[in-house]
């Protein structure tokens, strides 16, 4: 007899595919081309499936699609407590078919199925239903202007919302995404990453089993460079929310700039994590480990650049070292596994070409730094120490187990030092006096600073990037804010 915890500890078997088309207008088409790209097994670099590819043709479709759907008004000027409901819907069917999205996020995407299901999945069911309940609570103001008029605002969605997403999170990108354009009356073209669209396509299914208005949600799934590109050129497209790389963004923005779309960019970072000596040692290490091998490493605020104060310098690496080395690598679909494979070669190439780099720029690889295994785009938990501010492993962003150790002495310097990057996504410290961790907290700059903790996520606090790391904020009452135009009415009392 199989016990429930022999179960739970075994390899789950590999998802069945339901939908590889795209969603447009209510329906699941073939792109006009034919074309389709393959979808890979990151853990095997196998095929898992043939997934429609669109392009400028299919954009052009969906966004027509979505501008309808727009100006009927059967979403936008829906009552706002029955879009909240259908949102709702949405979320209680996420729910309900968490297993089977977790199993095809990590099957399409690598990471472990104990992350999916215990991170990605409830943290997208939390951020629908955040946003459902922003619905009907988005509201103007009256203002008291000279003269004897009537004066107030509305907030009025932006119409059709173009969104392009990355394949770290793809499940949870859709749901930062989706959340407050929906919330705010939006009507929207999404395009998933191309290495992990399957859990988006499922999304979609249920987005329809909810009961959305046909043209409300549509999904191209394609290439940047054709499908992203033309969502951003398109004349119709009113707003572009972009997750991924700051080259990326910089192409969107340019391209943006005849249509002068509004802009939201979510991008990388260079995060740093600080360690003072009165903090709490074992806490520390376990929440650095987490910050940077959470994910494969393949998080945008990873805190890669570890600032540890020389005093406790190499207690704090023996035991960090130590926690890098137990890492389990493997099949992502074992629940047993902690560290799954990168999502694919260009990623994979990237990283050990870092790797590479740190060794030849005199750091000391401590852990790590080679493949893992024979097939598949695993990497070590890779730990380097003698790390300094210059090389290109502590200036540039890797997105992927490497983790560079660079000591301190004081506080001013780690303050200059933590900010000499051009990115500014996130940055934590760790340490028991509440003064020193609140200056670093206001003198990083930062859009979150994490104390005494890192990643941790709410649908209700704004997330985004200083500097080079972004522009405008997602999640929370912020993030509303992207997908609302405001509009002043005045009315003359006389
Ligand atoms: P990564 O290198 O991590 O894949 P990217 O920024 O290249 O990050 O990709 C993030 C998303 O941006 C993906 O959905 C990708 O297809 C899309 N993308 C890439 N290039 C462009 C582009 N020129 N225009 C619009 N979207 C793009």
């Amino acid at each position: 007899m199989v016990t429930a915890s022999a179960k739970a500890s075994r390899s789950v078997s590999a998802p069945k595919i339901r939908q590889t088309q795209l969603l447009i207008d209510g329906k699941w088409v073939d792109a006009k081309s034919g074309r389709t790209f393959e979808t890979l097994n990151p853990a095997t670099e196998t095929k898992i499936a043939d997934v429609a590819e669109g392009d400028a043709v299919d954009i052009d479709r969906a966004v027509k699609a979505a501008r309808k759907a727009f100006e009927s008004g059967d979403w936008s000027k829906m009552d706002a407590r029955d879009r909240g409901k259908l949102m709702f819907r949405l979320a209680d069917l996420v729910e309900q078919n968490l297993e089977e999205l977790a199993i095809l996020e990590s099957h399409d995407n690598g990471k472990p199925i104990r992350d999916s299901r215990a991170a990605d999945l409830p943290l997208v069911i939390d951020c629908l239903r955040y946003y459902a309940g922003w619905a009907d609570k988005l509201k103007g103001d009256t203002i008291p202007i000279r003269g004897d008029h009537f004066c107030y605002t509305r907030r009025e969605p932006i119409g059709v919302a173009g969104q392009i997403i990355p394949w770290n999170f793809p499940l949870l990108m859709v749901a930062w995404k989706w959340g407050p354009a929906l919330a705010a009356g939006c009507t929207l073209v999404l395009k998933p990453a191309e290495q992990t669209p399957l859990s988006c396509l499922r999304l979609g299914e249920l987005a329809i089993e909810a009961g959305f208005p046909k043209g409300v949600i549509n999904i191209v799934p394609g290439y940047g460079p054709t499908a992203g590109a033309a969502l951003v050129k398109h004349p119709d497209v009113d707003k572009i929310a972009f997750t991924g790389e700051h080259r990326t963004a910089q192409i969107i923005m340019a391209d943006a700039a005849p249509t002068l779309k509004r802009l939201t960019f979510e991008l990388g970072g260079k995060s740093p994590n600080i360690i003072f000596a009165d903090c709490d040692l074992d806490a520390a290490v376990a929440g650095t480990e987490f910050g940077l091998f959470f994910n494969q490493g393949q998080c945008c605020c990873a805190g890669s650049r570890v600032f540890v104060e020389e005093k406790i310098h190499d207690a704090f690496v023996e035991k960090l070292v130590k926690r890098a080395k137990s890492r389990k690598l493997g099949d992502p679909l074992d629940p047993n596994t902690t560290q799954g494979p990168q999502v694919d070669q260009a990623q994979f190439d990237k990283i050990l070409e870092y790797i590479e780099k740190g060794g030849d720029e005199g750091a000391k690889c401590l852990t790590g730094g080679k493949r893992w295994g024979k097939k598949g785009f695993f990497v070590e938990p890779t730990v380097f120490s003698e790390v300094t501010d210059e090389m290109a492993i502590a200036r540039e962003e890797i997105f992927g187990p490497v983790m560079s150790i660079l000591p301190f002495k004081k506080l001013d310097e780690v303050i200059e030092r933590a900010n000499r990057t051009t990115f500014g996504l996130a940055a934590a410290v760790w340490t028991r006096d509440v003064g020193k961790a609140h200056k670093i907290a206001h003198s990083v700059r930062a859009g979150t600073v994490w104390i005494n903790c890192y990643d941790v996520f709410d649908a209700a606090a704004p997330f985004g990037g200083f500097k080079m790391s972004g522009i405008g904020r997602e999640l929370g009452e912020a993030g509303l804010a992207n997908y609302t135009e405001l509009k002043t009415v005045t009315m003359s009392l006389q």
